[in-house]
């Protein structure tokens, strides 16, 4: 891929960290902060790549610079000198594209071909919904480069659209610097509506145009499977539920009822929509399913109501550093809510999805809500990453989920 067009004639784009970022950088971590640079040759265009030297002027990385972003660069290649020519592109994208290739049967044609920086596309995500994949930038950095990555995936990967979505924060540069917007159709037939992708033999809908992330939580999979084996003869709350993801499963597996609890009215139409897909199911069909638009927390808190399986998965609770502690105790009180609901031998999923709470703040914060609450309990299970969403370097690190089963009192 070559430099944006407006530099192909300046001298190449060359950088020297501090020595802390130098031994950061050489042990693979994919980015380089702006208060890290201690040199620069010239100014640096968003899109670019930047050559790193360590301090004894010898080749350490390259990457993607990004002029208004705190993370100054994103690491493609660290190590021995390298030519990021189109051979280089292709055969990176080959490998992300290779790692999935027997991962789903196919019952499941909705998962992740690109996950960003763990994949060795920072900043990039792209997933797959059936025919449609829906590509998220979240730096600008890939903008200037958009139509030769969009002729590699042509190339590569077989799809019938691709859909173009942004994170906020790049949307006013992408739209006055290169004219791409949000929901931009970028290679395809016009969309109005979701899009439709099935998931071991689920069908839900993706809002791929305007839905968080790029639609759907394609993240939670494996849990949604376990969820499906723990539901039989149960009734069933999805707390934060989105578009029903969890409670299908639940559904098919057996559940008695099953109700999914969100504050958005547009998520839980998307739920009905969702089981309406699936009513083919005879247990689908047969589950009673009901919807309550409220705050979770108050809403678990005043209920009389009393759940066999509750599945608690919070939007992040910390969206910063900062916000770390406070959200641990949420975390801690929002699952004692849960337990107070749940029957005598019933069954908490708790999940975080909080890059800034690690795994084991956040088992501890559940492990802390089930203890106080004075019953016993087991741990059934604990998850990380699914396979199509590798995290690579701690910061990356975002997702867990506990299962914890409570005992009838000896
Ligand atoms: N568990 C979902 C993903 C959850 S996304 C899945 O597996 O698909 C977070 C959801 O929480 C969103 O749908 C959002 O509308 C909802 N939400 C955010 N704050 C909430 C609150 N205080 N009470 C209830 N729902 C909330």
């Amino acid at each position: 891929m070559s430099q944006p067009a407006a530099n192909q004639t300046a001298a190449r784009l060359r950088l020297r960290l501090t020595a802390t970022a130098e031994t950061i950088v050489r042990s693979g971590h994919p980015w380089v902060f702006a208060d890290s640079v201690r040199e620069q040759n010239r100014a640096g265009q968003t899109g670019e790549l930047a050559v790193i030297f360590d301090r004894n002027d010898k080749f350490l990385a390259v990457g993607l610079f990004d002029a208004d972003s705190p993370i100054r660069v994103r690491i493609l290649h660290a190590g021995k000198p390298q030519n990021i020519d189109s051979t280089w592109w292709s055969a990176r994208l080959e490998k992300a594209l290779g790692v999935r290739r027997d991962m789903f049967d196919a019952r499941t044609n909705g998962y992740r071909l690109i996950h960003g920086e763990s994949d060795g596309w920072p900043g990039l995500v792209l997933d797959r919904y059936d025919t449609t994949l829906a590509l998220k930038l979240y730096t600008a950095a890939w903008l200037p480069r958009l139509d030769e990555v969009l002729a590699l995936f042509k190339e590569k990967i077989s799809c019938e659209r691709i859909v173009l979505r942004l994170s906020r924060n790049i949307q006013p540069f992408a739209e006055k610097q290169f004219k791409r917007r949000d929901g931009q159709i970028l290679i395809g037939a016009p969309l109005e509506d979701a899009v439709v992708f099935s998931e071991n033999g689920i069908s839900y809908e993706a809002d791929v145009l305007r839905g968080q992330k790029t639609g759907f939580f394609l993240d939670q999979r494996e849990n949604r499977a376990e969820v499906e084996n723990l539901a039989r003869g149960k009734h069933v709350l999805n707390a934060f539920s989105f578009s029903g993801g969890f409670s299908v499963y639940a559904a098919r597996g057996g559940a008695v009822s099953v109700t999914d609890l969100d504050i958005s009215a547009h998520a839980l139409l998307s739920a009905n929509r969702n089981f309406a897909l699936n009513i083919d199911y005879p247990a689908v069909a047969a589950c009673e399913h009901k919807t309550v638009q409220a705050d979770a927390f108050e809403w678990i808190d005043k209920t009389s109501a009393k759940f066999d399986l509750i599945v608690l998965d919070p939007p992040s609770l910390a969206k910063r550093a900062t916000e770390r502690e406070g959200a641990i105790r949420a975390y801690e009180r929002l699952n004692m809510l849960g337990i107070n609901r749940l029957t005598r031998e019933g069954i908490l999923v708790a999940g975080s999805c909080s890059a800034h709470v690690s795994a084991v703040e956040f088992f501890e914060a559940v492990r802390r809500a089930a203890v106080k609450s004075g019953r016993k309990f087991s741990e059934l299970a604990m998850k990380l990453h699914p396979p199509d969403h590798p995290a690579g370097f701690k910061e990356a690190e975002y997702l867990k989920v506990i299962y914890l089963k409570f005992a009838r009192e000896a």
